[in-house]
């Protein structure tokens, strides 16, 4: 098979859904509903229903969602917010921003989601907050996150960047913790074609202190109850947003079938390691990763036959220039640091092709076989 692979192929879902963006584009243009309008308050709508979540504020991406959170949340300076070692830096970064200290917890080995046990560790007098990811898509360990959670007082904030539709005991992730965060960057499960995000919540008074915070301060024009910023959902991607979102389960059930796919052909093969989904959780694949011990050289093997992989992510969290100031070893974080030199995402999207999904595969067993 003759095949240049591409990680991601957004065209190809444009193509599915042409006729349906073009027109809400080109309507948004014609009646000028670039910022808020019935588009954005018809999203938020449709999200916070799909979500299971009385509300929905947007803003303008997936990293001031999680900035917006934390700061109605009341992070004070001092205050310490736990977060995964492994995880993409808009986790934590928005927490400096926020004004906390970034604490950061070891990953599950397995899962590569948030490990409990370093939570309960990492706890301190001045911890105020968890922030779980549902990293690739797998839900984290939600009940007993939200039970330590309990016992010491503390707010959870979900990032949901990677998981939209995802399932922990048959429930929502999103739906567990106070508030939660989501990503519509144009390669997430639900993306937009530009930058776009949201919290959800059911507390009405923590939902309207986000929606007033990312307004410049004031829900009515003229009106600034506090210093605020701008993020807001344009009114393009929320139309596009619109559009799509009532196509996500079925997206979501194709990636579930192409990861299947993956696993049943990788299984078998010497020296791979294909994702683990813990019991009770509905992963939805916004990365398919597996592990391998000589990675880099696969990843190269792979690139010369023209198939993308892509590293997510290379460098663990608390191990980038980001964060030299806390000075953290690689033997605090065993797991994250032993998942990086790993671990390989291959190409995963909902119109991938079964044989697209085998030709990747049997290319990861050449590489198996002749290494
Ligand atoms: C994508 C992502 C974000 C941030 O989203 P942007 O819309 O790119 O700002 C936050 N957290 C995680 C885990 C992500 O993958």
């Amino acid at each position: 098979m003759n095949t240049q692979m591409p990680f991601v192929d957004l065209h190809a879902q444009y193509q599915t859904i042409k006729e349906e963006i073009d027109f809400v584009i080109s309507d948004v243009i014609q009646k000028s509903l670039f910022v808020r309008g019935p588009y954005v308050d018809k999203f938020e709508q449709m999200f916070a229903e799909a979500m299971e979540r009385k509300h929905c504020v947007s803003c303008a991406n997936g990293t001031d969602s999680l900035y917006i959170a934390m700061v109605a949340l009341g992070v004070n300076p001092g205050d310490e917010v736990l977060a995964p070692a492994h995880s993409w830096i808009s986790t934590t970064e928005t927490i400096s921003q926020a004004g906390g200290k970034v604490v950061f917890c070891d990953t599950d080995k397995d899962t590569f989601t948030i490990d409990p046990k370093s939570i309960e560790e990492k706890i301190t007098s001045n911890t105020v907050g968890i922030i779980p990811v549902h990293l690739y898509g797998q839900p984290a360990d939600m009940d007993a996150i939200m039970a330590i959670a309990k016992k010491h007082n503390l707010w959870v904030l979900e990032d949901c960047a990677q998981a939209h539709l995802a399932r922990y005991r048959g429930k929502l992730v999103g739906t567990f913790g106070d508030v939660a965060s989501f990503s519509f960057y144009p390669g997430k499960n639900l993306g937009a074609m530009g930058d776009a995000g949201a919290v959800i919540t059911n507390d009405q008074a923590l939902a309207e202190k986000m929606a007033m915070f990312a307004r410049h301060g004031g829900l009515q024009k003229g009106s600034h109850e506090i210093e605020g910023i701008n993020s807001r959902l344009d009114g393009i991607q929320a139309a596009i947003l619109s559009v799509k979102l009532p196509h996500l389960l079925k997206w979501t059930e194709l990636r579930q079938a192409k990861a299947l796919r993956y696993s049943e052909c990788l299984s078998e093969i010497k020296g791979i390691k294909t994702p683990y989904v813990a019991a009770e959780r509905e992963h939805v694949w916004h990365l398919y990763v597996i592990q391998h011990e000589r990675r880099d050289a696969l990843k190269d093997f792979l690139a010369h036959r023209g198939i993308a992989a892509v590293i997510n992510y290379p460098v663990a969290l608390p191990f980038l220039p980001a964060y030299r100031r806390y000075g953290h070893q690689v033997e605090e974080f065993p797991n994250a640091h032993f998942a990086q030199s790993r671990i390989l995402s291959l190409p995963i999207y909902p119109e991938m092709s079964d044989e697209h999904v085998q030709h990747v595969a049997a290319v990861v067993g050449q590489f198996a076989y002749s290494h």
